[in-house]
């Protein structure tokens, strides 16, 4: 029988999630859904001392966000739980006795300070320590030291670990649906650090067993993840899970815009660009570095944008909604080589989405930006210049600079404009075309005709400097939508207003 597609995200609250998580959780989701599959949400938090407060609210406002829906998981529930490892901790123990009873594992109580002792004699032999089947010889553990040793240190509390004991020279190979099969040898692997006297699992053992009681059936996760494979693969093996284990899928990373290196989180907005899909303020330092939910992404665009960092679906279009996504999605069009972050792109896909949205819609939107420059216009007036501008925004912030003059009149003319157009004969042109607009019915057709049909065709005057400086008064520089438009909005007296004043104010 078919295994059912199970997959999950998770992430350590150590902070905000990054963006490159945020993918790998939307790469999960596109798989999961496609597959008619479920979405875990697990929260991967052994490593207490990385703790955050507020992280895991913020991963699922994220992804609520988003739009991504789990199945599962540590905010909703389900058959699988508890979802948070913390909550998981009674259960793990007897798996790491389990290790050491079937001779994958051992205990080891070499303190902190002699590995730290042995590390810095290493290197000052310009050596590399490392536990392993090398090494584990001549240290403290239940290997070396006698059952009796071992079960006094144990009964009389000295701290220790349990460590996965790699065997000798033994070529390990994971299958990657991405990579295909990577190769390791197990000389190169250190004995990592399975679980704590403290009652703790480290993250691989607790992965392990996670993904293997919660009936994971697939694996998608960051590159960084690979090195680690290897030893999750010799888990699964050491539990004799094999016929059940999980297949592996490793996303290549996000690179940063000029492909240098892994995009990361402390690359904040250091780059120009969020690298948080929301807004996160530091409970220590108080730092806040921006989302891009409060720069005025939406959601379907952010979808969209990390879709298309290491995935194509190898056609033209570019704008998919999230259900397309699904449907489209595949393993196999991943790329292996990094995916650089462009933010230009990033705008252009916003612009995109913004445009689909109802210009009621985009007005609501602005209402709140323009109440907070003081200004109090009527929903008509807003929705009328949101229609007229919202083609040259890309975020609905941009709309104030698109749309400012309509609701202020300009008190600075562009000077750059003044100095190529501004002639000594304007004044007169413009004072006709104010006589124009006075005696002509205040309808956009039969403006635009009198003053460009039957004024300046008809006189063969300059129409770009006519046209030009008659914008210049009402805008205040050589940018807007149709200028017969911008009349109509205005309306007939506070366009004669401006031609006015511009006449008077503008001196060559
Ligand atoms: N807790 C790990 C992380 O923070 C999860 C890695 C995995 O998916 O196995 O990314």
């Amino acid at each position: 029988m078919e295994r059912k597609v199970r997959v999950r995200f998770a992430p350590s609250p150590t902070g905000p999630l990054h963006i490159g998580g945020v993918r790998t959780a939307l790469y999960n989701y596109f798989f999961a859904k496609q597959h008619g599959g479920d979405m875990i949400l697990r929260i991967e938090d052994t490593d207490q001392t990385r703790f955050v407060p507020g992280a895991e609210d913020y991963i699922i406002e994220a992804l609520t966000w988003l739009g991504i829906k789990f199945d599962e998981g540590v905010h909703i529930g389900g058959n699988y739980g508890p979802y948070r490892q913390s909550d998981r901790k009674p259960m793990y123990k007897q798996y790491a006795d389990q290790l050491i009873e079937t001779g994958w594992a051992y205990y080891a109580f070499d303190k902190a300070e002699d590995l730290d002792k042995i590390r810095k004699e290493y290197e000052s032999q310009k050596k590399n320590f490392q536990y392993d089947c090398n090494t584990r010889k001549d240290m403290q553990n239940s290997l070396t030291l006698s059952a009796e040793e071992v079960k006094r240190r144990i009964d009389s509390g000295e701290p220790y670990v349990v460590r996965f004991k790699f065997p000798a020279d033994t070529e390990i190979v994971v299958h990657d649906l991405i990579r295909g099969d990577v190769h390791m040898n197990s000389n190169l692997l250190d004995d990592k650090v399975l679980f704590k006297s403290d009652g703790m699992p480290t993250y691989h053992l607790a992965n392990i067993i996670d993904d293997h009681t919660m009936e994971v059936s697939h694996v998608i996760r960051g590159e960084e993840w690979l090195p680690s494979a290897p030893l999750h693969v010799m888990l699964y093996k050491a539990f004799g899970w094999e016929d059940t284990m999980p297949q592996f899928a490793h996303l290549p990373l996000l690179l940063k815009p000029d492909g240098n290196g892994k995009l990361s989180k402390r690359d904040g907005d250091r780059l120009g660009f969020p690298v948080f899909p929301l807004e996160w303020h530091d409970p220590k330092s108080g730092e806040i570095s921006s989302g891009y939910r409060e720069k005025g992404y939406y959601p379907e665009a952010v979808v969209n944008i990390l879709a298309f960092l290491g995935w194509n679906p190898g056609v033209e279009q570019e704008i998919f909604s999230m259900d397309e996504l699904i449907k489209l999605f595949s393993l196999e069009r991943i790329s292996k080589s990094g995916a650089k972050f462009d933010v230009e792109k990033a705008k252009w896909f916003n612009h995109k989405y913004l445009q689909t949205k109802t210009t009621q819609e985009i007005a609501a939107q602005f209402m709140p930006i323009l109440q907070q420059k003081g200004i109090d216009a009527p929903a008509q007036l807003v929705e009328k210049a949101v229609e007229l501008t919202k083609e040259r925004a890309s975020f609905v912030s941009d709309l104030w600079e698109q749309t400012a003059f309509f609701f202020v009149a300009p008190t600075e003319y562009d000077p750059a404009v003044i100095k190529k157009r501004w002639k000594e004969d304007v004044p007169t042109h413009l004072k006709k075309v104010i006589e124009i607009i006075e005696n002509t019915p205040f309808e956009k057709q039969k403006l635009h005709d009198a003053v460009i049909e039957e004024y300046i065709t008809a006189n063969q005057l300059n129409m770009g400097q006519i046209m030009n400086c008659f914008r210049l008064c009402l805008v205040g520089a050589a940018k807007g939508p149709d200028l017969f438009e911008i009349v109509m909005l205005l309306g007939k007296d506070e366009t004669l207003a401006r031609l006015r004043r511009g006449i008077e104010t503008i001196k060559l």
